[in-house]
């Protein structure tokens, strides 16, 4: 008889693994399949930050845009609380710092959207308040003068990429997981009252075939690809990003920074060193077919890079006499309306997705709920605006 497991994560990023660990400490049979390495993707490769406000570019094509966007604070306060005790859950240090974040506004017109998006965050329950003036002074001495005002969240801050989904995955193979790494899912079938799926191995081994009751699909930029299998439609937006990182120096920064009017993303590592982001784009590598390819690293944009650290050292001088170490890049996937997808997959029973927007910082509660709809239980939220069929119905 074939073996039919509770449960197929496919992906090994953060929301992957983060499954894993929370499927395997409900004593589910897990298979995890990742294609590649664990956190060799976007998990691995992002700023880190732990952002609960709503971000530059949720805001920046005005407040109706950030309305839409709001409506996605429901995962933002649910994360907030699993990053400050993941670690001691888990029983490993995932380098989780939560001692707040400041949003920079640096003219009159962007104070007024901070004090409107803070308006709009605190009707959906989040803590966070503009402050400016002296108080501004003595949060944050290390700002520049031109920085008018910022919103202070308290519980915003960042998490250590190179160590979350690696040690999330570890956590889930004590408990018994089956984390298999070179292992692509190329095709997945309904068999019977189970799913069928086709794994290619990276080694040159033959394909090999897994049963299971339930697929949890968390696959990053390959979300799209991964419901083609399934002939469902998951649109999702890739964006390739640029990061750097400087060379270390002693601590100054204790908060997460973003701005209201530029993209930018600025803290500094545990280590010391600084980490620059934010959102400016590197290039996407096209395939013949004129389809992205998400094999071939995208190409570092010169002015992307010189751009970010302007931004930086703007509104942070000391950024500027700071060298730099490394740049990179990584492709990450946003949806059409800014909002998430996750949830069932209509006519496919026992099939789930979660992926969308900053999916780093909001792993931990797309996996929660994941969890819940796969045990049949409510979801602690009401999902419906993060529906994966809400274009189909538009069509
Ligand atoms: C430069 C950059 C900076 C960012 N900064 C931040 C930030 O500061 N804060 C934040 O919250 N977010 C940030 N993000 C976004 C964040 O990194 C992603 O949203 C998040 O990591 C997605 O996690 P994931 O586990 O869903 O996907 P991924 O980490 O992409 O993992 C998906 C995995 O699925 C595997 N896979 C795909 N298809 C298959 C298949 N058929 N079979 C088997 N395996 C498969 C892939 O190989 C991959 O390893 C940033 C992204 C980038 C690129």
């Amino acid at each position: 008889m074939k073996a039919v497991h509770d449960i197929v994560v496919i992906g090994g990023g953060l929301l992957g693994c983060a499954l894993a660990w929370m499927l395997a400490r409900d004593r589910a049979d897990i298979v995890l399949l990742e294609k590649d390495q664990i956190n060799q993707h976007a998990s691995g490769q992002n700023a880190g930050s732990l952002h609960f406000q709503l971000e530059y570019r949720m805001m920046e094509q005005g407040l109706d845009q950030a309305r839409v966007a709001a409506e996605a604070m429901p995962l933002h306060l649910d994360s907030a609380k699993r990053w400050a005790r993941l670690g001691d859950e888990l029983g490993e240090s995932l380098g989780v710092v939560q001692t707040g974040g400041l949003m920079l506004a640096e003219n009159d017109e962007q104070a007024d959207l901070l004090y409107a998006k803070s308006e709009l965050e605190r009707s959906w329950g989040l803590d966070v308040r503009v402050i400016s003036g002296q108080e501004l002074r003595t949060t944050a001495p290390y700002l520049s003068d031109t920085v008018v005002a910022a919103s202070f969240c308290p519980i915003e801050g960042k998490a250590d990429t190179r160590t979350a989904a690696p040690a999330l995955a570890r956590g889930a193979a004590r408990l018994g997981a089956d984390i298999r790494t070179r292992s692509e899912v190329v095709a997945i079938d309904r068999d019977g009252s189970h799913w069928s799926l086709t794994v290619r191995d990276g080694h040159g081994a033959p394909d090999a075939t897994i049963h299971a009751a339930t697929v949890m699909i968390a696959a990053g930029v390959w979300t799209t690809e991964v419901g083609t299998l399934l002939d469902v439609d998951l649109p999702t937006v890739p964006l390739a990003l640029t990061m750097t990182a400087t060379m270390k120096t002693a601590k100054f920064i204790p908060h997460l920074i973003q701005h209201a009017g530029t993209k930018l993303s600025l803290k500094q590592s545990l280590d010391g060193n600084l980490l620059i982001g934010g959102g400016w784009p590197a290039r996407l590598m096209i395939d013949d077919a004129g389809n992205p390819d998400f094999a071939r690293k995208p190409e570092l944009l010169r002015h992307s890079v010189a751009g970010n650290a302007r931004a930086a050292a703007r509104v942070v001088p000391r950024t500027g006499n700071i060298p730099a170490l490394r740049t990179w890049v990584g492709t990450t996937t946003v949806t059409p309306d800014q909002l998430p997808l996750v949830g069932p997959l209509a006519g496919k029973p026992g099939v789930f997705v979660a992926t969308g927007g900053s999916a780093f910082t909001l792993g931990p509660a797309f996996a929660h709920v994941l969890v819940q709809l796969a045990q049949g239980r409510a979801p602690d939220m009401d999902l419906s605006a993060y529906d994966p069929a809400r274009y189909a119905r538009l069509q």
